[in-house]
């Protein structure tokens, strides 16, 4: 069932999103040569919890990070770990979020180690701008196949891939909330949009094809042909002026959809 949110749970709601996006933009900042991925956990960790709020990704299916942090061909749910050292010329995709006062935000985004090759450059630039042509489509009396057009016409349009196994969803009082968000398929269908849904809305987009597979660890998927892969999302409000952008402090200064 789609929760609706009042103006008050919007407003805790706007509390929780703002943490993890300043959580999500630390991480970026600490990306370097040399670092760990377990180290930027750490850093994101430290982070929500002096704010008070609890990462809620930790624990959430078993899950043992606070992030998901995911290199190069890994697409989402890459476990942090000492042994994966971040080099020059990496693409990072950080997905991370924090509960306060019975709410939660989510939010992701892939950042580069350096000056990176001007493919996977371009990979990041279409995947950010998919997910802004996927939140301009969440309008009042949409539906939620119009995000998911918008974001697949963008991704296509550019040469790359859509990933279809992993989808956006609802985001509120639970992390994972209905509905489904499908960075693919039709526009016009689906649930109708109305103000004071939450969505968190995040195209995974591959170099090649959109296939991917899950790895031995059970949590990390990569791209099947070893291309590489990006991950950019927001959680944003459906209002009657349009859609709010509740992470957008990960986002540059003055930066507006
Ligand atoms: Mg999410």
């Amino acid at each position: 069932m789609i929760q609706i949110k009042n103006a008050k749970e919007l407003a805790a709601m706007r509390r929780a999103c703002e943490i993890s996006a300043q959580a999500l933009k630390l991480g970026g900042e600490s990306i370097e040569a040399g670092i760990t991925t377990a180290d930027i956990d750490k850093i994101i960790f430290n982070f929500i919890k002096k704010q008070g709020a609890k990462p809620n990704f930790k624990g959430l299916y078993g899950f043992p990070g606070t992030a998901c942090i995911s290199v190069n061909d890994e697409v989402i749910h890459g476990i942090p770990s000492k042994s994966k050292v971040i080099r020059p010329g990496d693409i990072v995709s950080i997905d991370t979020g924090a509960a306060l006062n019975g709410f939660n935000g989510d939010n992701a985004c892939t950042f580069g180690c350096g000056k990176l090759d001007l493919e996977a450059q371009r990979l990041l630039d279409v995947t950010r701008e998919s997910l802004h042509c996927g939140i301009r489509a969440a309008i009042c009396g949409g539906r939620v196949g119009d995000i998911s057009n918008a974001v697949q016409t963008y991704v296509e349009q550019n040469g790359f891939s859509v990933v279809r196994t992993f989808v956006g969803h609802g985001v509120g009082k639970e992390l994972h909330e209905d509905p489904e968000v499908p960075n693919y398929g039709p526009a016009g269908r689906g649930p109708r949009l109305v103000a004071g849904m939450t969505l968190a809305i995040e195209p995974m987009v591959n170099q090649k094809h959109y296939s991917v597979s899950t790895a031995s660890d059970g949590w990390t998927v990569r791209t099947a042909d070893g291309g590489l892969s990006a991950h950019f999302e927001h959680s944003i409000a459906i209002t009657a002026a349009g859609p709010e952008v509740l992470t957008k402090a990960w986002e540059g200064a003055g930066w507006t959809l």
